[in-house]
């Protein structure tokens, strides 16, 4: 099918965006890569009258260190998340995310700000920016506020962003130096989306966990973060009764759906399964 037919608009800046967001109300929708929003307009899901494209608004794209945070733009493609030296030094696990998000054509056109902005439970970088404790800046109306990743998403496509707000950049506290990660993706094929992901961020001293962070993709109306599993690997040595006692309580917080990627109690499972192989590989890159 093709999407059905709608009005476009390509402001030049963030004020611009927003004022044609607010006069043109609920009937218009941001449009940024579109690898979301077409194909649910190609199937009547969405049926917006208005496309609001951020692609012309400069300043919306780039991945800049500054102090202890790094700052991605919303319009940075998920292809440059993978090509960048900056991030591939400071927060691998970024990169390793990107790679594992659909195909190359996707990448290519899909945005950061796009993937994190949708309530998709089903895309990876929600549970990964919640493993990082990111914060999202957003411009509306009311002007500029701040919104932990942890606290921005409510429902399936259902995010803490009123209408006419737009998502202009993420800040990623950089994790310490020597830190371990690893995001485990299972899917059915590749260019899937997953039957259950995991993102683990550890430190380690010495053969003693002192740092933890757990999200789960994709077992949830939501992104998950699993904040009581990671605190019960804090002040161990990751000995495998205590890691036994993580994966159940991350398994505990899931309530997937049955769907075509299999039965809820199986993808409660693979997500206990993808949180225990994040482990292992964070543990194994971990230095200090
Ligand atoms: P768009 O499609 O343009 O927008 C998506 C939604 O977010 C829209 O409602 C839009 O209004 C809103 N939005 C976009 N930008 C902003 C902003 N800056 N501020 C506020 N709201 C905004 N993703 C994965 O994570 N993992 C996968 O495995 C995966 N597989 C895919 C497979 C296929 C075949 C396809 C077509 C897509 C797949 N995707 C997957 C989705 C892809 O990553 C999208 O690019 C991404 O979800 C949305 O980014 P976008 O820039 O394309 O956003």
């Amino acid at each position: 099918m093709i999407p059905g037919t709608f009005d476009y608009h390509r402001p030049a800046t963030i004020d611009d965006a927003v004022g044609l967001l607010t006069k043109l109300g609920e009937d218009a929708n941001i449009l940024a890569g579109g690898h979301s929003l077409i194909p649910l307009m190609k199937t009547r899901l969405a049926s917006p009258e208005h496309l609001v494209d951020l692609s012309g608004i400069g300043g919306l794209k780039g991945i800049e260190i500054k102090g202890d945070e790094i700052i991605i733009g919303a319009m940075t493609t998920q292809f440059e998340l993978i090509a960048s030296d900056e991030l591939a030094r400071h927060i691998p696990i970024i990169a390793e995310t990107s790679r594992l998000i659909a195909d190359p054509q996707i990448r290519y056109k899909g945005t950061f700000g796009g993937n994190v902005a949708n309530g998709d439970p089903g895309n990876d970088m929600p549970a990964l920016m919640m493993c990082l404790g990111a914060t999202y800046a957003v411009t509306g109306p009311d002007g500029s506020r701040e919104i932990p990743a942890r606290d921005f998403y409510q429902g399936a496509y259902y995010t803490s962003l009123e209408h006419g707000e737009i998502l202009t950049a993420v800040r990623i506290p950089t994790p310490a130096p020597g830190h371990g990660y690893a995001y485990e993706k299972l899917k059915r094929k590749v260019g899937d989306y997953a039957t259950a992901a995991a993102a683990v961020v550890i430190t380690m001293a010495g053969s003693k966990c002192t740092s933890a962070s757990i999200g789960l993709t994709n077992v949830s109306e939501t992104p998950l973060w699993a904040s009581d599993a990671a605190a019960l690997l804090v002040g161990t040595s990751l000995d495998k009764a205590t890691v036994d006692a993580a994966v159940a309580a991350a398994e505990a917080i899931t309530n997937p759906a049955s769907d075509m990627r299999g039965p809820a109690e199986y993808r409660t499972k693979m997500a206990g399964v993808m949180v225990r192989r994040a482990l292992e590989r964070a543990q194994s890159r971990a230095k200090g």
